[in-house]
């Protein structure tokens, strides 16, 4: 498997296994924007493969971090060598996290956003069926970044492309800018990361560059994980303390004549029909 950018990076943190045994054992693979995204967003995958002898993480970034925030240490970086730390912390957090591989394809933003350029998305029906995933973990069509919403659509793109019988079980859209909170409470995919708290830490805490730019990302995460598990339901005790939120790609993926706007429209629809019911029914 040979990676299209030149600056791409192709990372296999057991020694000695090639890149394409790293990739055709994965189960659980995570597509993220930038270098981070994954450790905050799809956790679940990585904690629900983390020891597993039979499950394997596979996580792909997009983006070439190019254009990063830099302050502290990093104040003076110049773009090329933020990029370097960028890579150099995504490739750490892969060995704490035990990854099979983790894959940086090195995109600028700008090409992943230009929608007439399909370069992601063939790269990632490449992927795919390299890897050929249970469960698949990216952004959901709700999110206000941008560039995630672009990589959204890659993943929708190029799964639409796979043979139905060659498709993931499963793929959520996780939560990053804007939380999943909105979503009607039966069509939220509620994905439980308890117990982990300190590899939690650990895979959040390498992306320094990130944080000392002036965001507690890594505490905004955990209090969003605590916040999801209580106020999911309002009766009854938590039976989990730390929930991400998803939405659930699969009838997207499914049906390629349904829009992704119309889709999340229709789900705003559901809370918007909830709401109006509930004060209308206590006046
Ligand atoms: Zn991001």
């Amino acid at each position: 498997m040979t990676l299209n950018n030149p600056t791409a990076d192709g990372f296999v943190p057991q020694q000695g296994l090639a890149l394409d045994a790293a990739l055709s054992r994965t189960t659980h693979l995570g597509i993220g924007a930038h270098q981070d995204d994954l450790e905050f967003g799809a956790l679940p995958g990585i904690l629900d493969c983390f020891g597993q002898p039979d499950r394997w993480f596979t996580g792909i970034t997009c983006t070439d971090g190019g254009g990063s925030p830099r302050a502290g240490v990093y104040a003076d970086y110049t773009d090329d060598q933020m990029k370097a730390v960028r890579v150099e912390e995504q490739r750490t957090a892969a060995m704490v996290g035990r990854y099979s591989a983790m894959l940086q394809l090195g995109y600028p933003s700008s090409r992943i956003k230009d929608s007439a350029d399909p370069g992601l998305k063939d790269e990632l029906v490449a992927l795919f069926e390299a890897s050929r995933p249970s469960v698949i973990y990216t952004h959901n069509p709700a999110d206000k970044h941008a560039t995630h919403v672009a990589v959204f659509n890659a993943v929708l793109q190029a799964l639409r492309e796979r043979p139905q019988t060659e498709r993931p079980q499963a793929v959520y859209g996780v939560e990053i800018w804007r939380g999943l909170d909105w979503m009607p409470d039966e069509k939220k995919v509620v994905l439980p990361v308890d117990g982990h708290d300190h590899l939690i830490a650990s895979l959040q805490g390498v992306f320094d560059s990130q944080i000392a730019g002036g965001k507690r990302y890594d505490l905004a995460a955990a209090g969003r994980y605590r916040s999801n598990a209580t106020f999911f339901a309002s009766h009854g005790v938590d039976t989990t303390s730390n929930l991400v939120y998803a939405m659930d790609l699969m009838p997207l993926v499914e049906n390629p004549a349904l829009d992704p706007a119309d889709y999340v429209i229709g789900l705003m629809r559901e809370t918007e029909a909830a709401i109006r019911q509930q004060i209308l029914e206590v006046s």
